[in-house]
């Protein structure tokens, strides 16, 4: 029995065609601009005459490259990724792109997503005689492709398509093009950029702001773009399944600057605070935000309630995401790492503290608690999403659901577990009007996901054991 470990593919890719440019900086930066999807490991593959040159390791964009490794990575078409795992397997084995050597030729692809039949295929190709090297479904797609690839290269992409089930964004590096795929759903973001004679592709449009490129549009749910020397041309896998991006990228995943399909993420969060604070009023002094992941929202609730907002917590802007520590007591520390009580501003104050989500309730149970050391009177916690009730199988990183305490507490009882006066959550309508798309995915709210998940299934391609 394999003995592994819990695999989380929550992450950005990055991708760069150009005439004429060297793109390897460009992908350095738009990887730099998507460093909050994934922190744990990082690369970038270059396409160099009849080959695909590689640099990828562990950790941020600032620890594994160098001048010197980049310039050595110098060419006009090339991918890259960054990675995001709480626990396990952050190995340096699981770090992407992954490039392979196939039909004379080479083959290199990021991914963003989760494949939730990962474990069917890998034992297909493993009775085939097929020698997996890493323990990802990322893999996965990359012997899919290199199997079906003497049918063509368009129809091996499809036939792949019809195989793999769950989330994919994708970048993949073959016969000199960039290719870039959306799941039929859609459910992972992915854009499309051009500056000049450089087309890119990015997981959101932040990635593209940094250098300057244009977003002239998202990559369709069940699209294939391919862009060589002839430009972008777009093939549409024929199916019934209905767009429905992750709800969650705009609640917290993504960064606010980003606009996913078509919609501004800070606009969005502004939305759901306005939302909360019509749904959930309270009498207090003062809406203070957690910082960074509250802030739209509590101007949104400010703005709606008439009641200022003010920075009571203050953040130590050097520490990285707190789910980033695996362990339990690591994660509370982690918390008064973060952050400090500005008691100036909350000293007597009947507080209304905003965040985008509760998920352990490690984090809220900290700041009330911190926002009541520091003297405030009252500290009411308002969501701006639902509880977060399911597993997230598609991507984002959720904890099982006994670790879930929207799944496993009423709102009154999550109340007293993190010791706020009163506390209340977006409902799913309000979060639904504020994000406005006409179908998402809220499979973390109402365990309604884009497909059927088996019952008890693994979250994870491998568990530990
Ligand atoms: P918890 O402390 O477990 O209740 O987590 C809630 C906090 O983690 C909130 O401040 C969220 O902004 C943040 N958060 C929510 N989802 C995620 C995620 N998938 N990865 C990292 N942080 C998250």
């Amino acid at each position: 029995m394999l003995n592994m470990i819990k695999l989380k593919e929550e992450c950005g890719v990055f991708g760069a065609y150009s005439l004429n440019t060297n793109i390897q900086k460009h992908i350095y930066y738009g990887l730099q601009a998507l460093q909050h999807r994934g922190q744990e490991s990082a690369g970038i593959a270059i396409v160099q005459g009849s080959y695909v040159n590689y640099v990828k390791g562990m950790g941020l964009i600032t620890d594994v490259f160098t001048k010197e490794n980049l310039s050595a990575l110098e060419g006009k078409v090339g991918i890259g990724h960054v990675r995001y795992s709480t626990t396990g397997n952050n190995e340096a084995r699981n770090a992407q792109p992954f490039v392979a050597n196939f039909h004379n030729g080479y083959m290199a692809l990021a991914h963003n997503g989760n494949l939730i039949n990962a474990l069917e295929l890998r034992q297909e190709l493993e009775n085939e005689g097929r020698i997996l090297q890493t323990t990802s479904d990322s893999e996965i797609i990359l012997h899919l492709i290199a199997k079906y690839y003497s049918k063509g290269l368009i129809e091996a992409l499809k036939i792949t398509i019809g195989k793999i089930k769950g989330s994919y964004a994708l970048a993949i590096l073959i016969e000199g093009k960039l290719i870039g795929i959306r799941d039929v759903n859609g459910i992972r973001p992915l854009c499309i950029g051009k500056k000049d004679d450089t087309y890119y592709i990015a997981s959101e449009s932040c990635g593209l702001d940094v250098i300057g490129a244009e977003l002239i549009r998202d990559v369709e749910a069940g699209e294939i773009v391919i862009i060589d020397d002839e430009g972008l041309r777009s093939v549409k896998i024929e199916t019934n399944e209905k767009k429905m991006p992750c709800i969650f990228e705009y609640i917290y995943f993504a960064r606010p600057d980003s606009i996913l399909d078509g919609k501004n993420v800070y606009k969005v969060r502004y939305e759901m605070g306005r939302h909360l604070a019509k749904e959930s009023p309270v009498n207090a002094d003062l809406v203070v935000p957690v910082p960074d992941s509250g802030i739209p929202a509590s101007r949104g609730y400010s703005f709606e309630s008439g009641i200022p907002v003010g920075e009571g917590l203050i953040k130590n802007k050097y520490i990285g995401r707190t789910f980033i520590c695996p362990e339990q007591t690591d994660r509370e520390i982690g918390v008064r790492i973060k952050l400090n009580v500005l008691k100036e501003l909350v000293k007597g104050k009947k507080i209304i503290l905003i965040d985008d989500s509760i998920v352990r309730g490690t984090t809220m149970k900290r700041l009330v608690e911190l926002l009541k050391e520091g003297g405030a009177k009252e500290v009411h916690v308002r969501i701006s999403s639902p509880p977060v009730k399911y597993s997230c199988y598609f991507g984002i990183d959720t904890p099982t659901k006994k670790e879930l305490v929207g799944a496993t507490m009423s709102v009154e009882e999550i109340k007293d577990l993190i010791g706020a006066d009163s506390l209340s959550f977006l409902s799913i309508e309000g979060l639904k009007e504020s994000v406005g798309l006409n179908t998402a995915c809220t499979g973390c709210f109402d365990g309604k996901y884009p497909m059927e998940v088996l019952g008890g299934r693994s979250k994870y391609l491998f568990e530990k054991k």
